[in-house]
């Protein structure tokens, strides 16, 4: 029987491997500096190497279903606690008041880290046509997938009160991105770097059938595909490359008609 994955594991150390050793080597000497994290949905045609034509540690990875992002305080929940002072207590140690952390969420802890950590100048977060998990807000989903159920609430903000028809779930998947653009706003590390002109974010739209990323233009107020759109950034951008050159610009506010209802 032949082992697939087995053989592309040798393939990998035999052919690849040797022509990015040096690259390899010099990651783990030097350490993983990378400029961008992307924040993506895990469908298997979104291939984030290919799209930014980034190598080995250019880009910080986070991907998940439908490429959402959790409300920074979405793991704060009421304590109960009846202490009478809270001297030594745990939960306000932690910044949660007569609130405590609960839940593991891994892409808002990936965020964090790098943001802070690694210093990201860049975070995209990168929705595409056809996305079974906007599709999936339409729909049931079966009683046994009660966490792909409880993800899916993070995205019902995007959803249109209308049948899912092809524009309408187009315009669902790009109102989602906008959606984790103004989450991502509520994390004080990435508001903080935003607005000093230090971090740009940027919100994507991949159409997989035309192989083109549609940027969202905060000012336009409407996603423009790459091949016309200015620059790739939501905001107003700046190559950010060299940050510290410059601080003065400000991220703009998502526009209120581009704001999923609440
Ligand atoms: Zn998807």
């Amino acid at each position: 029987m032949t082992d697939e994955l087995l053989a592309r594991l040798r393939r990998f150390n035999k052919d690849y491997f040797p022509q990015y050793e040096a690259r390899f080597r010099d990651l783990v000497e030097q350490g993983q500096h990378p400029s961008t994290l992307f924040i993506g949905c895990s469908d298997s045609r979104i291939v984030p190497y290919m799209l930014t034509g980034a190598g080995p540690g250019e880009l910080f990875l986070v991907r998940n279903v439908a490429a959402f992002v959790p409300p920074y305080d979405g793991t704060l929940e009421d304590r109960g606690c009846d202490a009478e002072d809270h001297r030594g207590c745990q939960h306000l140690e932690a910044g949660g008041g007569d609130r405590q952390w609960v839940g593991h969420h891994g892409t808002a802890a990936a965020i964090e880290y790098a943001v802070l950590a690694l210093e990201v100048k860049h975070i995209i977060v990168c929705g595409h046509s056809h996305c079974g998990g906007i599709r999936a807000l339409y729909g049931d989903v079966p009683a046994e997938a009660r966490n792909l159920k409880a993800w899916l609430d993070m995205g019902r903000e995007a959803a249109l009160p209308v049948q899912p028809t092809p524009e309408a779930l187009r315009r669902t998947e790009e109102r989602s991105v906008v959606l984790q653009l103004e989450r991502l706003m509520d994390y004080p590390m990435v508001r903080s770097r935003v607005e000093q002109g230090k971090l740009s974010l940027h919100g994507w739209h991949y159409v997989i059938e035309d192989g083109e990323v549609h940027v969202f233009d905060v000012q336009q107020g409407r996603f423009v595909p790459a091949s016309t759109a200015e620059h790739s950034g939501t905001g107003p951008y700046r190559d950010l490359r060299d940050a510290e050159r410059d601080t003065g610009a400000l991220f703009n506010e998502i526009d209120d008609a581009w704001a999923p209802p609440r």
